[in-house]
């Protein structure tokens, strides 16, 4: 992945948590960083020695001409608060192309949104996407803790206004209604379900928004989730144990079958990188979820799968660069969707 220097053009404080940060894209990157609406960058910021590299969702829309993200503050989060407190206009960052599958499809579909805390960035680029490009109807459930943390308040006002007839927005405030429970989301869907639903903001609100259309026997391909995954230490303390004569795997990658030799103690990402067979991927921390591809046979083990929903994990979508191989008679296929 190329990491190219980008100029921070204008910053603005959204709320007393969140700055978005534009950047300026000289003429030469022009066609290097075409976004489709919910997309995201990955920025790469020196960090003591190093420097660590996040990702972070586009919230304007292609339609914009500007290329804009909105980062909120983690709690001791190192480059949510050096974005928010250092970081100045002029100042200069490592920025990869846009990437992410979290974008709308050619279904024609109404849109059903679902937004909690910062999850509302990349809903926000496809929301004005779709309302200037399309005839569809977008409904936007919004949860937030108070109102003085509201991102885009004023921008989702404005849209409402300018689209009363294809846009709405309903605000869902801890402090006055409580959490979010699953009464409060069927209540919001109203037995809408011939729709495309998103889902962007904590773990528990996605799932529990995910579970809530599931039960309503709304069809997998009309959910879409983006999960800001922390980056979770590895969780699989059984590494150690793992058989020792695993030779090889089966990859289709670009609609060829590759034997694949198994690097011991490797991934399989790690496995086919070291092979010249270079499937999707970016971060290798269990975070973009570019390297899921599914798993057609054989058994894995995932030092870290939180990016993927219990659903995706029972279809067989694994995460090439999380996977340690259990058995000899792994396949899997990363054309697969
Ligand atoms: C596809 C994608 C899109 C995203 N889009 C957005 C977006 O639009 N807006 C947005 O605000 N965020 C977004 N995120 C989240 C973002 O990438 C970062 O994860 C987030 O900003 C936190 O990064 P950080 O460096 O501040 O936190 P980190 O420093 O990674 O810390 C995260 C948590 O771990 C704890 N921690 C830190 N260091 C340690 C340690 N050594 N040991 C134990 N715990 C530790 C911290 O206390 C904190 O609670 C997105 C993520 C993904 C994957």
């Amino acid at each position: 992945m190329n990491f190219y220097p980008l100029v921070v053009s204008n910053i603005t404080d959204e709320t007393s948590l969140a700055k978005s940060f534009t950047f300026q894209i000289e003429d030469k990157y022009q066609s290097l960083f075409q976004f489709q609406a919910g997309q995201f960058l990955s920025l790469r910021l020196p960090w003591e020695e190093s420097y660590l590299d996040r990702c972070y969702s586009l919230s304007s829309s292609p339609d914009q001409a500007k290329m804009t993200i909105t980062v909120k503050r983690v709690k001791d989060g190192r480059i949510s608060n050096l974005l928010n407190d250092n970081v100045k206009e002029g100042d200069i960052i490592d920025i990869a192309s846009p990437s992410g599958r979290f974008v709308p499809t050619e279904n024609q579909r109404p849109l059903s949104l679902f937004a909690a805390g910062s999850g509302i960035t990349p809903i926000m680029s496809i929301i004005k996407h779709t309302l200037a490009n399309t005839e569809l109807t977008v409904t936007l459930f919004y949860a937030n803790s108070n109102d003085q943390q509201i991102i885009f308040k004023q921008a989702l006002t404005e849209l409402s206004d300018q689209y009363p007839e294809r846009f709405s927005c309903h605000h869902h405030l801890s402090s006055e209604n409580g959490r979010v429970n699953e009464t409060i989301i069927n209540h919001f869907i109203d037995e809408q379900l011939d729709q495309d639903f998103f889902i962007c903001g904590p773990g528990p609100f996605m799932d529990l928004t995910e579970n809530a259309l599931r039960k309503l026997g709304v069809a997998d391909q009309h959910i879409f989730i983006e999960r800001f995954a922390s980056d979770a230490e590895s969780t699989l303390d059984t590494e150690a144990q793992l058989p020792s004569d695993i030779a090889s795997f089966n990859a289709i990658l670009d609609g060829e079958s590759h034997i694949v030799p198994y690097l011991a103690g490797k991934t399989l990402l790690e496995s086919m990188l070291a092979h010249d067979l270079k499937p999707a991927y970016f971060c290798q921390k269990a975070k973009c979820g570019m390297c899921a591809v599914m798993k057609t046979a054989g058994e894995v083990v995932m030092r870290n799968s939180d990016i993927l929903s219990d659903n995706e994990k029972e279809k067989g979508k694994i995460l090439l660069c999380q996977s340690l191989p259990l058995n000899n008679d792994i396949s899997v296929d990363c054309d697969a969707d």
